[in-house]
């Protein structure tokens, strides 16, 4: 792939599909059933084929990642202030503002690129009712360190895990930990149905609060205990995400070997920084971030566009910060002096195109235009 003129831009991502012959039977059934949603038989196997997959006791999934966030938030009840981080994509504040939470904006830890524990505990009021953290880019929060502040506090934890499909951390899942995970199966991330998510929860209890909200706050024909709102994943979704499953290791094996071409190609690039990744077993290679720091020949805009001119439609997640949007950059958290390190990293970073069907010719093309 020299000719980029000729040639078909390379997004930074592709939806990962089955061949579509593989989910007509899938179809067959389902027009067979004539049951399309309300928790019909593909949504009862994919909740128990997901929980076994992930490595988790209860799931409840939902028709995108968002309406998850606002429900968990619901099910615990969160109100007045809850503290998250501003890199993250917009919907992580966003469903605070839906339950009427004001979001506090902490900084972010520069190796990891997640909520910092160490500034966590100085933006505690006694309005704060729980903390939002996000597993950016795949990457596990401090886990250990969050739920120590938050059992100190008696904070609830939600994670926004919709980058977290599949990683692992010490003990198993890190779906574990925090009161409760949010997933969102969107196309474009690791593992997609179209369009869906889920919470993650530890008992049935919960998991039964949660299935009430996402239906209304119907318990049954006659009683309503919640101003529930429609959450439900469809069939269609659900199979889709069944047959999806069973490609999934493969998708994520390939995902890895591109993770390590571009790793060790710029290993060596002065002025680029790859972020960590902290061994095997924990990275799902969701996006390839890097930063371009100040000893690179070119600024992050001017690679950003060499880029683009070239064809190759990298994508700068995060920029802007959350707290730069309207809604949210007159809380006093957002202020300039607060998130140094979240401002520093978002006008640096650009994530590079990682997806199971990218070549090697297409990633050494990348690296070309990068290294070149
Ligand atoms: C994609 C994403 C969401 C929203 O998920 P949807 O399924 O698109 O609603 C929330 N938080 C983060 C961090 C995301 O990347």
């Amino acid at each position: 792939m020299t000719d980029s003129d000729d040639a078909q831009p390379i997004y930074v991502t592709q939806p990962y599909l089955p061949p579509l012959e593989e989910f007509i039977p899938y179809l067959e059934q389902i027009w067979e059933n004539r049951w399309l949603t309300n928790g019909g038989p593909f949504h009862q196997q994919f909740e128990r084929a997901l929980c076994e997959y992930l490595g988790v006791k209860h799931l409840a999934l939902f028709t995108n990642g968002t309406l998850a966030l606002v429900t968990a938030l619901q099910a615990l009840r969160i109100t007045g202030e809850v503290i998250t981080t501003p890199y993250s994509f917009v919907a992580t504040a966003h469903s605070l503002l839906w339950n009427g939470i004001k979001p506090v904006f902490v900084d972010i830890d520069p190796n990891t690129l997640n909520l910092d524990p160490n500034k966590i505990e100085a933006a505690i009021t006694p309005q704060t009712t729980a903390i939002m953290p996000v597993h950016c880019y795949g990457h596990p929060c401090d886990i250990d360190r969050i739920e120590r502040i938050a059992d100190n506090y008696g904070l609830k934890v939600i994670y926004d895990a919709a980058h977290a499909f599949g990683v692992q951390c010490n003990d198993g899942s890190v779906l574990n930990h925090g009161d409760l995970s949010v997933l969102s199966f969107h196309a474009t991330k690791v593992f997609n149905t179209f369009e869906g998510g889920a919470i993650v929860c530890h008992d049935a209890k919960t998991k039964q609060r949660i299935d009430h909200l996402k239906n209304f706050g119907f318990v049954d024909e006659v009683t309503v205990v919640a101003p529930g709102i429609n959450g439900k994943m469809s069939e269609f979704n659900a199979a889709l995400g069944l047959l999806q499953l069973k490609n999934i290791d493969e998708a994520l094996l390939k995902r890895k070997a591109i993770d390590a071409r571009y790793r060790q190609a710029l290993a060596g690039v002065t002025g680029i920084h790859c972020l960590l990744v902290e061994g095997e077993k924990v990275a799902n290679y969701a996006y390839f971030p890097i930063l371009v720091q100040s000893e690179y020949p070119l600024r992050r805009d001017e690679l950003y566009q060499k880029l683009q001119d070239n064809g190759v439609k990298a994508r700068r997640y995060f920029y802007p910060l959350i707290s730069d949007f309207p809604m949210y950059r007159s809380l006093p958290s957002a202020a300039e002096s607060n998130l140094p390190v979240s401002r520093r990293v978002s006008e640096q970073v650009i994530c590079l195109p990682i997806y199971p069907d990218l070549s090697e010719q297409q990633v050494d093309y990348i690296l070309s235009l990068i290294i070149g």
